[in-house]
């Protein structure tokens, strides 16, 4: 790892920060902070990368095709370097180079877009034709489609693992992480203490809320109807035995725009079998109650598709599913900035189904406005602009 990841953190040197939310934002962010020399205490009510968090999925997509939007095509290109310095202490995997390829018809926006910004990035990026990906790619029927976005530098995060390591690093370097509920802070001005569940408090000199689909709740007038949490439905299949098709470094990862109803998926990584996922918003969802279990219609869906774009997977049994959700802002971008009536609390989130490849980039930004008196520069990424309709832009 780098020598930045082991960084010990030399107690009482700087400000004492608390971070509310381990999962994949709030994990990054006390890391940076640790990084920095700071005092910091993680919390989470339920514990890294849970069940029901955001980032407690199985695997995750990251690449640099980004459409016109080089914002994230920088940041996760920057991100992904920490990803294998993290990957590389890890033991088991937490990056597989797999090649992520999203494709579509010929001449799609989104597609010649991302070739610019990759080449002017300079970035790994191939543009291929439809005989091309027929050759390459063959577990793919490609019908209707004409071009696609190849990124042989990209690949997969396995997100609860992870963040989960991430989280034990932090501890071992010197980061304190306590399990339990905050509660929704109050008043305004700077915040001195947050009140957890058992009513026990817990001072800091600043705080960084990194609450993911539950940041409305701490925040119910400010953030109450910001965040969006919709339902999203995964499911796995069997591959067929014996057939290397479907293995990774064979199979890419993958996205189709399929006429705007975006489908995309991961070849069999570590045997949990071939996975899909709709990207459509599902229906607006409580992370706290909302039913994991799958739906029929879900299901139907996926396997519809599934058996067009990939004959051969055809019959083949579910392996694993898992309902998550989404917690987007109303245009997709992320919300890093500080609250407009506590001076010193910072807002982390806002990762609509895209967030998880970024959180190394995602918790410097956080931890460098919880360490300093800078505003956010970019102001995508304020709160500002975030409105309480949903007109998604950002995919
Ligand atoms: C199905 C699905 C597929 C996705 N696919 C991709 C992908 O391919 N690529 C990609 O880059 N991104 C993807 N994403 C998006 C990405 O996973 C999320 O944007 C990211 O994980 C959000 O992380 P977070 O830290 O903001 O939230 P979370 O992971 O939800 O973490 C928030 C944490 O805050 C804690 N918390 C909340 N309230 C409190 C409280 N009061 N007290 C203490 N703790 C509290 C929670 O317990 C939780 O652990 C996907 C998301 C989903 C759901």
């Amino acid at each position: 790892m780098s020598p930045a990841i082991l960084k010990a953190a030399p107690l009482g040197s700087k400000a004492h920060i608390g971070v509310v939310g381990a999962g994949v934002f709030g994990a990054w962010t006390a890391h940076h902070l640790l990084a920095a020399g700071h005092r910091v205490t993680l919390i989470d009510a339920h514990g890294p990368a849970h069940s029901r968090a955001s980032s407690g999925g199985e695997s995750r997509m990251t690449r640099g095709a980004y459409g016109k939007d080089a914002i994230y095509a920088r940041m996760a290109h920057d991100s992904l370097t920490q990803w294998k310095a993290l990957s590389a202490v890890s033991g088991l995997p937490i990056f597989h180079p797999c090649g992520v390829l999203f494709f579509g018809e010929a001449g799609n926006d989104y597609l010649t877009q991302s070739i610019a910004v990759g080449r002017k990035l300079g970035l790994a990026t191939e543009a291929l034709g439809h005989v091309e990906m027929q050759r390459r790619f063959p577990m793919i029927d490609f019908s209707g489609v004409g071009l696609g976005v190849f990124e042989p530098a990209f690949g997969a995060l396995m997100a609860r693992r992870s963040v989960q390591t991430l989280v034990a690093h932090f501890v071992t370097a010197g980061g304190h992480y306590v399990h339990g509920a905050v509660a929704p802070p109050r008043g305004s001005g700077s915040l001195k203490s947050i009140v957890m569940a058992g009513g026990e408090r817990l001072g800091a000199d600043r705080f960084v809320f990194a609450a993911g689909p539950w940041l409305g709740k701490l925040f119910p007038s400010l953030l109450g109807q910001r965040i969006f949490a919709t339902r999203q439905e995964i499911f796995f299949f069997a591959a067929p035995r014996g057939d290397r098709r479907f293995e990774p470094g064979t199979m890419p990862g993958w996205a189709d725009f399929n006429g705007g109803d975006l489908y995309y998926g991961f070849p069999d990584l570590e045997g949990r079998g071939v996975k899909f996922a709709r990207d459509t918003h599902g229906a607006l969802v409580d992370p706290d109650t909302q039913s994991r279990r799958p739906s029929e219609a879900a299901l139907a869906k996926i396997i519809a598709f599934r058996d067009r774009r990939f004959p051969a997977l055809r019959n083949a049994p579910l392996t694993e599913s898992r309902v998550c959700q989404y917690e987007n802002s109303s245009n997709g971008d992320f919300l890093i900035d500080r609250h407009p009536e506590m001076a010193n609390v910072v807002l982390v989130g806002g990762g609509s189904g895209h967030g998880f490849k970024h959180g190394p980039e995602v918790g410097r930004i956080a931890a460098a406005l919880a360490s300093g008196d800078a505003a956010q520069r970019e102001p995508r990424l304020t709160l500002a602009p975030k409105a309480e309709t949903q007109r998604r832009e950002v995919h």
